[in-house]
């Protein structure tokens, strides 16, 4: 058979003569209503070539290299559900808003398909590219993009609160192929009403009044059957030489829950912050009303609660718990948190610094890479704050000089560095007690 006699190619030939045409420049209110319709609860559109999207923008390109525009989509929790302190009725509240999202960012793909716009949805939340970790895996950064759209502002617990639904709200991306006729920019105001509520339920110590998000805090507990997690977990078995030495560093409680989030998706260990903010029209009234019945409600209860926190032994977190919550037990994990070049070492050290670890320590650090790589790096750690930058600069009290693939296995726990520094793969000049008091700042 010929191409041209070819039934699809005929079909395409016939449709072509009456082609379904988009408008260049897209109408805003039509394509809101049309997410309101499918099912949104609210909507703001971005142009991707703002400025302050200049950092997010190769990422969306490299899926749609066409990509002009995101509509931001913002889908409601209810707070019933996740105030609930038996946390499965709250991670089911999540994975159905998850599961909402998802059906409508694909319905109106479709439907933006059948009027001639080319749109792609971006995931949400998971699946991400793994084969990226652990550098960003994440393509969308939707609390930026949600802000951006004008749908909330960031509150102290580091969560887009929208100004009527609060905390209480899962975020979706859709990238557009066309300009839109008006876009939104972030809101006037933030619906933030600096409560503190959520820096005292926090059983991490991660929310902080300052914008320091204690990032690894958090992690490591909420995040306890994900990313890190998993992967300490997995060498949790891959260590045990019996089944009753894997159940002495594991309970069969714990098991049954990282089966449970195998099979049904991942889920989240904590979100209090999420469950005790008053922000937004449809908490506020409660709060304000009366406070004091507030707080004992929805603020005492996770407070007292007996459970398990997951912390790296040495954090900031460790100490928060046993100091702030006597009713909660700590168990020790790794974050599986690793860097795997000397790059990325020098790169995730702010992310992941324990400001009170760091109690007394000022210094200034110098480290010099080579080998596989050739880089240099100073670390300034002074009144517990951190500050990373390029090259060599100051004078240092302490100076490591290591081969980078040795330094990487020796934060890996698999190279011992009194033989490191016997073989001079890693030399240092200063005090060691330095490099001590350097570790102690990042425990993983
Ligand atoms: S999820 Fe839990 S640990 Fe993380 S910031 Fe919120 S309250 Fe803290
Ligand atoms: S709990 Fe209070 S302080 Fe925290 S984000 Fe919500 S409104 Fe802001």
């Amino acid at each position: 058979m010929k191409l041209s006699d070819h039934p699809t190619v005929k079909a395409y030939k016939e449709q072509k003569s009456q082609p379904i045409t988009s408008p260049a420049i897209l109408e805003a209110a039509v394509l809101k209503q049309m997410a309101l319709d499918a099912g949104a609860d609210d909507t703001g559109l971005i142009d991707l070539s703002r400025d302050t999207m200049a950092p997010y923008r190769q990422d969306l390109l490299d899926v749609m290299p066409d990509a002009k525009s995101a509509m931001v989509l913002a889908v409601r929790l209810n707070q019933t559900p996740l105030r609930s302190s038996v946390h499965s009725i709250a991670d089911n509240e999540f994975q159905q808003a998850i599961k909402n999202i998802k059906g409508i960012e694909r319905q109106l793909v479709t439907q933006f398909k059948k009027i001639g716009i080319k749109a792609c949805s971006m995931s949400v939340g998971f699946p991400m590219e793994m084969s990226r970790w652990p550098q960003k895996v994440w393509l969308t950064c939707d609390k930026v993009f949600a802000i951006e759209a004008g749908l909330g502002q960031m509150g102290y617990n580091r969560l887009v609160l929208h100004p009527r639904y609060g905390a209480a709200i899962i975020l979706g991306t859709i990238i557009l192929s066309n300009d839109c006729n008006q876009y939104d920019r972030p809101l006037a105001f933030n619906p933030c009403v600096e409560c503190g509520l959520c820096l005292k339920v926090c059983p991490t110590g991660a929310v902080k009044k300052t914008n320091n998000f204690d990032f690894t805090s958090c992690y490591s507990h909420n995040y306890r059957e994900r990313l890190g997690g998993f992967l300490n977990w997995v060498e949790q078995v891959v260590d045990s030489k019996t089944p009753a030495e894997y159940r002495r560093k594991v309970s069969d409680s714990e098991t049954f829950s990282m089966w449970q989030n195998l099979s049904i998706g991942a889920q989240t260990r904590c979100d209090r912050c999420i469950a005790v903010c008053p922000a937004g029209d449809e908490s506020i009234g409660e709060f304000i009303d009366d406070r004091k019945s507030y707080t004992n409600q929805y603020l005492k209860k996770f407070k007292n609660l007996p459970e398990t926190i997951y912390v790296v032994k040495g954090s900031d977190a460790e100490q928060h718990v046993l100091s702030n919550f006597p009713e909660k037990q700590v168990k020790y994990i790794s974050n599986g948190l690793r860097p795997l070049s000397a790059e990325m070492f020098l790169g995730s050290l702010a992310h992941i610094f324990q400001t009170n670890q760091s109690e007394g320590l000022n210094a200034v650090y110098h480290f010099s890479f080579t080998g596989n790589e050739n880089l240099a790096g100073t670390v300034i750690i002074r009144e517990k704050t951190i500050s990373v930058q390029e090259g060599l600069a100051g004078k240092a009290d302490l100076h490591v000089t290591a081969d980078s693939n040795t330094w990487i296995k020796f934060l890996a726990q698999e190279k011992n560095l009194v033989i490191a520094l016997a073989t001079r793969k890693i030399k240092i000049k200063g005090s060691p007690m330095l490099l001590k008091k350097f570790a102690k700042c990042f425990p993983s």
